[in-house]
């Protein structure tokens, strides 16, 4: 069996739901109870009661040939297909004989969420017919990461780094915003992911029931978004040289951009909106319909400049500092990362 979102199986049509937002991505999930102990997600071995969610969606099983059969019958329906997996025995087996007919019946791209520990896993999933790998790192502390995650984030940086060298353009990772890193913590693992060439995708922290976590409260939206911004930025790199300032508490307090040139950018690239593989757009996986939308699964064109509104207001009652700084400019250049030290030391880095 195979597990697929509800959202999913509302496209295929093996489902009769109402949605908010259409997925355009087909998103399974294989494996069997996880042997990891991540202590916010619902798969993790040490979860009390239903398994059958990933932050705050329900994945029903549903039967390989069906599914296989109804890719099939709906051609065009999806951008992408990926694959969320367990740590949990036979899930490459399963991953290697599914991908090419999920593949050959959809006709898109495959992206597949692995844990992957060898360097010949990953070499087996392309050869399959993957087109992206996602290794999620999720929490951004190295302070954090041992009690949240197991082992290091040193390790996983250095898997993931090593990966995106042997396979260039086709590494992505996840983070997991709001698991009590700091802004610092987070934007540095970002730059440092940015600059190895692995594509980010963010997850605001959801509480699940069950988990370790459960208690706890999703990220404060102004940190989230400052986060998403500076993103975008390493993104749409437009200058050579990124700009961040923190503040004693560890939270971006400049970016080196004026009040319009924040806007500005937020104009041409509404970074809100779900950042992930391409066509990837995860409707509702960390929100709540009518409440806080950490990620918008498409560009809401009637709330575009009230969301820009809304930030930059918030980031003045914050005390945001928006000192405009020079930058040489230039599309496409190596892009330097000049930091503001809490102790006022400017540094300029080079890029890798
Ligand atoms: S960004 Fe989207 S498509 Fe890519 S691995 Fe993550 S969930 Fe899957």
């Amino acid at each position: 069996m195979v597990r697929a979102s509800i959202g999913t199986l509302a496209v295929l049509g093996l489902r009769h739901v109402r949605m908010a937002a259409v997925p355009t991505t087909g998103y399974l999930m294989v494996g069997g109870t996880c042997t990891a102990d991540c202590a916010y997600c619902g798969q993790g071995r040490r979860v009390v009661g239903d398994h059958s969610r990933l932050s705050r969606i329900t994945w029903p099983e549903v039967g390989e040939n069906q599914l296989v059969e109804a890719f099939g019958a709906h051609p065009g329906a999806f951008q992408r297909v990926c694959f969320q997996t367990t740590a949990s025995r036979g899930v490459l087996e399963q991953l290697l004989e599914l991908v090419p007919r999920i593949r050959e019946a959809s006709g898109v791209p495959i992206s597949v969420s692995y844990r992957v520990t060898k360097l010949e896993e990953a070499d087996q999933l392309f050869v399959a017919g993957v087109q992206r790998i996602g290794i999620a790192i999720d929490c951004c502390s190295e302070r954090l990461y041992p009690q949240l995650r197991g082992g290091s984030l040193a390790d996983s940086m250095s898997l993931v780094v090593g990966l995106a060298e042997r396979y260039p353009g086709r590494i992505s990772t996840h983070l997991i915003i709001g698991l009590g890193e700091d802004e610092m913590e987070a934007a540095e693992l970002m730059l440092e992911l940015r600059q190895a060439g692995i594509l980010v995708s963010l997850f605001a922290f959801t509480p699940v029931r069950g988990t370790r976590m459960e208690h706890d409260s999703p990220p404060a939206l102004l940190s989230y978004r400052k986060l998403q911004l500076l993103l975008g930025l390493l993104d749409w790199q437009e200058k050579e040289r990124v700009y961040i300032s923190y503040d004693a508490q560890h939270n971006i307090h400049a970016l080196g951009l004026s009040e319009a040139e924040v806007r500005s950018f937020l104009h041409k690239h509404f970074v809100f909106v779900t950042h992930g593989c391409p066509g990837c757009n995860r409707p509702f996986y960390t929100e709540v319909p009518g409440g806080t939308m950490f990620n918008f699964p498409n560009v809401p064109t009637e709330a575009v400049q009230r969301e820009i509104d809304q930030f930059v207001e918030d980031l003045k009652v914050d005390g945001f500092d928006f000192a405009h700084v020079q930058s040489s400019g230039g599309e496409g250049g190596p892009m330097e990362v000049m930091r503001h030290c809490l102790e006022g030391e400017e540094e300029v880095e080079p890029s890798s």
